[in-house]
């Protein structure tokens, strides 16, 4: 679906499979944002493909975090795409990963700061607490907020996944609960618009979930 020009997100709505949201940025440059599992990965190319897109002409390929359900596709995005995600999460999926999952070496890392690609300026955040090398990414000038599965609709990451930490989580989400945001796209679950929305979200997040974390 079209979120508005040059954003696209191909939300995973099948619940009886697990599979992230993907989202699809397309400007200068053509990013994707969480590739999703390999052998769901047709839900993306098609979604691309009604938008005139191979995927061959993606030309970056960032990841939120590495758990094989964002990560996976990343194998059929490689060269020409350059794959980008942060040395912490690098170092944590190779740490964990069986000796069968051979996961592509990142093109680039995704480091806290800004990350400028083509004429979209991204600003990094580091928010572990899901896993230790979970990133958001926050496109300013939208106002959007690429939070993978550090927040979603009503809801946080699981801290029971190796290297997953509650308090470090909190300390993520109060990092990011400020920025100014008009859209929410997290890795699973629905699209959250709206600044007041997004707020009350955040407001839930923090009365009901930090309990239990
Ligand atoms: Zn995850």
């Amino acid at each position: 679906m079209k979120i508005f020009d040059g954003l696209y997100a191909f939300i995973w709505q099948d619940y009886r499979e697990n599979n992230c949201n993907t989202y699809f940025i397309d400007r200068d440059k053509k990013i994707l944002i969480d590739p999703g599992h390999d052998h769901l990965f047709g839900h993306v190319e098609q979604g691309l493909g009604q938008l005139g897109v191979p995927v061959s002409a993606i030309d970056y390929v960032l990841i939120t975090h590495g758990h094989p359900d964002h990560l996976e596709a990343a194998f059929r995005l490689q060269n020409p795409s350059l794959l980008a995600m942060s040395r912490e999460e690098y170092r944590f999926i190779r740490q964990w990963s069986g000796p069968n999952y051979d996961i592509p070496g990142p093109d680039l890392y995704l480091s806290e700061g800004m990350l400028q690609i083509g004429d979209v300026n991204l600003e990094v955040f580091d928010t572990p607490g899901h896993s230790p090398g979970s990133v958001c990414l926050y496109w300013a000038e939208k106002k959007v907020l690429f939070t993978g599965d550090v927040i979603f609709n009503q809801g946080i990451g699981r801290t029971d996944l190796p290297e997953g930490s509650g308090p470090r989580l909190k300390e993520s989400i109060r990092r990011i609960k400020n920025l100014d945001v008009e859209i929410l796209l997290s890795g699973h679950g629905e699209i959250l618009a709206g600044k007041e929305a997004v707020q009350q979200n955040f407001r839930f997040i923090e009365d009901y979930w930090f309990r239990y974390i």
